[in-house]
């Protein structure tokens, strides 16, 4: 059986708009050790937050809570910072690669269209990757497009990796973004990471649906290509977004 634990590394719950989301970060055991989908925030971003980092964290209203940091979490798994073998970003934004230097000896799987993008700033979003987050020079496995494909998806198996983990190259939130998809016991469970909503409840608890144009600026234009995969496939595909606080709720 496939043990995957959603864990939260940043409750979110900013006064405007009056909305509450997570950081999701997914723990993932594998053939290969243990394996992190996304790094949240790490140490460094609340002992030494970047001038752009403390901004953000207040502007969230996440709290200063060193506790929140993965490396201080997995304690309940068992689990020494060593155990995590391998990180998988959806892409290098702060609230995704933050943990990174946490564990400098992980691999770190990217599509080298990020770091490319990450390390010249480029992209309208851009300016929300931190350099400080991979100034330790993470050992990087960066991949390129390949042939393979994913429920029509165009994708990136990772080599050896039991269950199968693979990069759906999704680029419009960032230059290089993808989501990842991984195995699971009844099928495959879809993190989009920023590349589609849900993302967030408002006060009544019912979750927000954004302007269309806003999300096809932001996220880019996956919402109905991905709403047609759920509608075929739904009963094998279980899916969840970088910051929903619902599906975070019912995995715990
Ligand atoms: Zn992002």
């Amino acid at each position: 059986m496939t043990k995957i634990y959603h864990l939260d590394s940043g409750p979110m719950r900013p006064y405007w708009p009056k909305i509450t989301g997570v950081t999701y970060v997914l723990l993932v055991e594998t053939n290969q050790g243990w394996l992190l989908v996304d790094s949240g925030f790490g140490t460094q971003d609340f002992s030494h937050p970047s001038f752009f980092m403390k901004w953000f964290l207040k502007l969230l209203r996440i709290p200063n809570d060193p506790s929140l940091c993965i490396v201080n979490q997995i304690g309940k798994f068992g689990l020494k910072t060593e155990d995590i073998n391998h990180i998988v970003l959806t892409h290098l934004h702060l609230d995704h690669a933050g943990g990174l230097a946490d564990f400098p000896k992980a691999q770190v799987h990217l599509n080298r269209r990020e770091l490319d993008a990450a390390i010249k700033r480029r992209g309208l979003l851009g300016l929300g990757c931190l350099p400080y987050h991979w100034a330790h020079k993470p050992n990087w496995q960066l991949y390129e497009q390949t042939d393979t494909t994913w429920f029509g998806f165009p994708a990136i198996r990772l080599n050896g990796f039991t269950p199968e983990i693979m990069l759906i190259p999704t680029p419009g939130h960032t230059l290089g973004h993808c989501m990842v998809v991984i195995q699971t016991d009844s099928g495959w469970l879809l993190n989009c990471g920023d590349a589609c909503y849900p993302f967030y409840l408002n006060e009544s608890e019912q979750y927000v649906s954004p302007p269309q144009k806003l999300v096809q600026l932001i996220l880019g234009n996956y919402q109905p290509k991905i709403a047609a995969l759920l509608e075929k496939h739904g009963d094998e595909i279980e899916i969840l977004t970088s910051h929903d606080p619902v599906t975070w709720a019912k995995n715990q």
